[in-house]
């Protein structure tokens, strides 16, 4: 089926608008044009989208579209479409069915051949992957893990192997142990925590997840975490063997020289690995 976004006839149509991420000028000229023109905006929380629409002036009426009354409302939406009303779906930031509802509308228009157009903007983990510092391509968007480390263990075990860089999703009150699930899986892999992008407080934090991992973060944040590698997986084991041995009195080359015959490695990579490792874990 072909379906073309932009045609002669005046039918209806869903716009999938991205709105900003924390910085209130983070809007393109068509998301507002449009806004200010579809016959009915769908938000995820009315109020939250409140505050940005009156800040820009528009009065387009606002109803609600959210995890608890999708299913019910995709219908209603699908049928207006149908009906040849204009509809815009925004979610509280960033690009709405990015970890954020709005695919069930958009698989069902699709499905019955209504036109839906992008109006592209800000998302929060493509804003983080290009400023973190890490390989941007290939990248697998992960989004939020479980809630339960159980499950977030499982989920991190189907990731393990996968060369492209990792983007998550993550919550001020979880960070801490989702690292550490992360650590305890992966591997002391070097990553970047992205916190309150185009906020006052913007800050990136590198280095490997077992240093940035020891204090109190706030605010919203992304987890941009390096793919699999040989050696960061690898490594994994064999630093904190070498330090261990450090710890028991060896000299670190000789510790070095242990551990690389120990695991079978390159004792001139080890090296390598290990000072990368020492210097980025924040000591
Ligand atoms: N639809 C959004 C997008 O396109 O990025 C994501 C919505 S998701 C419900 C919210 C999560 O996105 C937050 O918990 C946080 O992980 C991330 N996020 C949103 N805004 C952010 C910001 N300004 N800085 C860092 N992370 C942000």
């Amino acid at each position: 089926m072909r379906t073309r976004s932009f045609n002669e006839e005046d039918s209806g149509i869903l716009y999938l608008v991205a709105t900003p991420i924390g910085n209130l000028s983070d809007i393109t000229l068509r998301a507002l044009e449009i806004l200010k023109s579809v016959d009915k905006i769908y938000a995820e929380d009315t109020r939250t989208s409140g505050v940005l629409l009156s800040h820009y002036g528009i009065k387009t009426k606002l109803e609600s579209y959210h995890n608890f009354n999708q299913d019910e409302k995709t219908l209603d939406v699908v049928r207006e479409i149908r009906n040849g009303m204009k509809i815009a779906l925004i979610s509280d930031a960033g690009l709405p069915v990015i970890s954020d509802p709005g695919y069930k509308i958009v698989a069902k228009a699709r499905e019955e051949g209504l036109r839906v157009s992008t109006i592209p903007g800000a998302s929060a983990g493509i804003s983080a992957l290009i400023a973190s510092g890490i390989a941007p391509m290939p990248y697998t968007f992960y989004g939020f893990l479980d809630s339960k480390s159980s499950k977030r263990k499982e989920e991190l075990k189907d990731l393990k192997y996968l060369k492209s860089t990792l983007i998550f999703y993550e919550a001020p009150h979880r960070i801490h142990e989702t690292l550490s699930d992360m650590e305890e899986i992966l591997g002391d892999r070097y990553c970047c925590l992205a916190r309150e992008l185009t906020k006052t407080y913007e800050e990136f934090i590198t280095g490997a997840i077992s240093s940035i991992n020891k204090e109190e973060y706030k605010g919203e944040m992304v987890v941009i975490v390096e793919g699999y590698k040989e050696d960061n997986t690898l490594v994994d084991d064999p630093n904190k063997k070498i330090d261990e041995m450090i710890s028991l009195g060896y000299k670190p080359n000789d510790a070095i020289k242990e551990v690389a015959k120990m695991f079978n490695l390159d004792r001139k990579e080890l090296y390598k690995n290990y000072t990368f490792y020492k210097n980025n874990r924040g000591e």
